[in-house]
């Protein structure tokens, strides 16, 4: 299972007679599929200056013990993580605070900066102390140096820009101004939208319809916004020239929510887009199809619409499931994996399934699925995969595996379709993924497909096979 990334928001309001931290929680909620293993809030009101709470797990347990309006504030910016980078302990939860002269700065950000161990070990001789080993808390104290030579903070923010490499979307927080800021390659998603006195920033635009905002566009790759006095203040920064956008094709594939919309491409039509495509690379007939749960519904629908077979469920998660333990025994990791998914027999005995999952990484989930399919007595199973062979790691801020975890790196098709036991299996091509996006692929990241990075990666992290 691949781990997601981090969900940010940021509400800037014209006067102090709002109150935006229930508004940033709610817009959390809304995007805990980012990340469920911390949460934090960062809030500034003019009379007590800023004020912050993190703690570990969902949304939900991290605030349990702590009353929301104790954050009262009229501009913050929130949290959801997933560790991609740093342990997953406390010292990480975001947003990162630092203060200084009669300054502060809160960041929260998603995404992963892949030159941060030589700047983490420049900032220590500087004489900066760190809290964690996140390499967002880095971003703290760039902006704390670069305002500290510049004493703008857009300029700062710009200048870090130059420094960092890797991928960022992040909501800043300074004092009571709130910026906003994509990476130039806009890999990250990062969209605003505005709602009476409000303004918005948020990952997934999932965040807007809940809190009621309405949508004014995407953070353009490389751009600064400044939200001040209820308005949009741009800045486009030196590398948003000088660099080809690179959107990761998995948030339309697996981590985005499909109600969102992302870079103009709504996430639900592109998954369905799969589906179609994949009936045109692989029409088979059978009984009935099926999605493993819950990405994968779109695309085994777009199937089902274009072969006029059957949608059906085969497969019932259970979504109240959180994390189970590593199970030491055989027996143990099977009742985990029908924890969290079961198979309805009635749906399956029999009959000749076309399965569709979104992407294959270790192949170690799909055959556990695969065995509970079989168990329950189908005929034949076909698996079809909604992404391409993934072959390399990612670098930005997706924990998916090291190379020689990847199934696909040592394996051909059928060797994985003999390891899963399934009768036939097929990979979508990358042509037909570009497609079903609709966004050229000049302006993709495909990285863990083609091991062509939109980005240098450093040597340290390559030699190692490292994995953010
Ligand atoms: S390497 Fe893959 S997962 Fe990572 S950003 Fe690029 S497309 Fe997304």
């Amino acid at each position: 299972m691949l781990k997601d990334k981090c969900g940010i928001v940021g509400i800037h309001s014209k006067d102090s007679s709002n109150d935006v931290s229930s508004l940033i929680y709610y817009g959390l909620y809304a995007l805990q599929h980012r990340g469920q293993e911390s949460a934090g809030i960062a809030i500034h009101n003019n009379k007590e200056g800023l004020k912050h709470y993190s703690g570990m797990g969902l949304l939900t347990d991290a605030f349990k013990n702590f009353d929301i309006k104790e954050l009262n504030g009229d501009v913050g910016i929130g949290h959801v993580r997933y560790s991609t980078n740093g342990q997953p302990r406390f010292e990480n939860c975001q947003p990162f605070v630092t203060e200084f002269d009669d300054d502060f700065i809160a960041i929260a950000h998603n995404g992963s900066i892949i030159n941060s161990i030589s700047l983490r070990n420049q900032l220590i001789k500087e004489g900066f102390k760190f809290k964690s080993d996140s390499d967002s808390e880095i971003l703290c104290y760039l902006i704390e140096r670069e305002n500290n030579k510049t004493k703008n903070f857009v300029k700062a923010i710009e200048n870090i820009s130059k420094i960092i490499i890797g991928s960022y979307s992040l909501v800043i927080l300074i004092n009571d101004d709130l910026f906003v800021m994509r990476d130039p390659a806009g890999m990250k998603p990062l969209a605003i939208a505005r709602k009476d006195g409000l303004l918005i920033a948020a990952s997934e635009t999932v965040a807007f319809d809940v809190l009621g905002a309405k949508f004014i566009r995407d953070v353009v790759p490389g751009e600064i916004i400044h939200f001040k006095d209820n308005k949009i203040k741009s800045y486009l920064t030196e590398s948003a020239y000088l660099t080809k956008n690179a959107h990761c094709m998995f948030e339309y594939v697996y981590f985005a929510r499909p109600d969102s919309t992302i870079d103009e491409k709504n996430v639900y039509q592109v998954r369905l887009n799969i589906g179609k495509a994949l009936f045109r690379e692989f029409p088979i007939d059978a009984d009935i199809i099926m999605p493993i749960p819950d990405s994968s519904i779109p695309a085994a629908i777009g199937y089902s619409r274009v072969s006029g077979i059957p949608y059906g469920e085969g497969l019932i998660k259970n979504r109240y499931v959180g994390r189970t333990f590593i199970m030491p025994t055989q027996e143990e990791r099977e009742l985990a994996v029908k924890l969290k998914i079961n198979p309805l027999v009635s749906e399956l005995k029999d009959k000749k399934i076309v399965i569709i999952d979104d992407s294959i990484v270790r192949g170690t989930t799909s055959k556990n699925l695969i065995n509970l399919i079989r168990d329950a007595g189908v005929k034949e199973i076909h698996l079809l995969i909604g992404c391409p062979p993934v072959i390399a790691p990612c670098f930005y801020g997706v924990a998916m595996a090291n190379k020689n975890e990847l199934v696909a790196v040592n394996n051909s098709v059928e060797e994985i379709r003999e390891r899963l036991d399934v009768d036939s299996m097929g990979y979508i091509s990358l042509d037909s993924l570009v497609e079903a996006i609709d966004i050229s692929a000049n302006e993709l990241c495909l990285g863990c497909l083609t091991e062509n990075y939109p980005t240098e990666i450093p040597s340290d992290l390559k030699s190692n096979n490292y994995h953010l």
